[in-house]
């Protein structure tokens, strides 16, 4: 096992924006966290990676305790993750962007510069290497935060609406891209509200909704789950899905 997470919680006060949720993540696997916005998905990230502390719950990574690592810590480890909002680095230029990545390995500029160019020519953005990331439009913060990722060289990464905002076009470059990491060897775990992308790219899904798993399975088990489609649609409209009045669309869903 790579990665398991038990009984994360993260309360924000008195609530819970993560509630008790656990995942194991066996390498090579790609696995699809879904929910409505406002589910979790983002908080449960961050308690992964370390960009927040948990309320309660471990992490473990490669049978290591990393519950109480910082960010960098975990980063080193091999976890890498992107951001639902990219954070790039506006006044650096896209090759800088992604030399910040590469320093978590090295500490010469050189060698940095070298492994930064080589995930851009991978990632199709060698062209835009002395561009600064401000100039960059959505589809290019989006690639420039997987850049950035790649460059820590990951063993999991965990790509958060990788592919929201994006174009058909762009989305289909970016499961392209995707693939290609996966082939690469690095496992996945992909929060995305574009169903076509988790269809494609999971091999199996977990479903949130109110800090809670509601459903795991394969991508084609939990769409026809009515508990999924309650917690997207409200009860009515799965019931209309139920009585055969598909086909389902789980969008983004309504803020809970
Ligand atoms: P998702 O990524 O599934 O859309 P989030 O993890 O971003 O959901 O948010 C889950 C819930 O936690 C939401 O209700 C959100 O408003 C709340 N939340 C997230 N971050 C904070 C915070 N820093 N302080 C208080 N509430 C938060
Ligand atoms: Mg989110």
């Amino acid at each position: 096992m790579l990665l398991e997470a038990r009984a994360i919680t993260k309360a924000f006060g008195s609530f819970k924006a993560v509630d008790a949720a656990s995942v194991t993540l066996e390498a090579g696997d790609i696995l699809g966290l879904i929910g409505p916005n406002g589910a979790g998905k983002s908080t449960f990230f961050n308690c992964l990676t370390g960009d927040l502390a948990a309320t309660s719950g471990r992490v473990v990574f490669e049978g290591h305790d990393i519950s109480e690592l910082p960010p960098e810590a975990r980063a080193r480890l091999g976890l890498a993750r992107t951001f639902q909002v990219p954070q790039t680095f506006e006044g650096m230029t896209v090759l800088e962007n992604v030399m910040i990545g590469a320093f978590l390995r090295t500490a010469h500029r050189a060698v940095a510069e070298a492994k930064a160019r080589a995930v851009l020519a991978r990632v199709g953005m060698e062209r835009l290497a002395d561009a600064p990331a401000r100039a960059l439009g959505t589809p290019g913060r989006k690639r420039l935060e997987i850049a950035r990722a790649l460059a820590t060289e990951p063993k999991v990464m965990l790509l958060d609406e990788a592919m929201a905002g994006l174009t058909l076009h762009e989305v289909n470059l970016a499961i392209e891209l995707v693939r290609d990491i996966h082939r690469s060897g690095i496992t996945l775990v992909i929060v995305e509200h574009i169903m076509e992308v988790i269809m494609s790219l999971a091999s199996r899904v977990m479903v949130f909704h109110q800090g809670c798993e509601i459903a795991r399975g394969t991508p084609q088990e939990v769409t026809a789950n009515p508990a999924v489609i309650a917690a997207y649609l409200g009860t009515r409209a799965a019931a209309k899905v139920a009585a055969g009045h598909t086909p389902i669309e789980l969008t983004g869903g309504p803020a809970t």
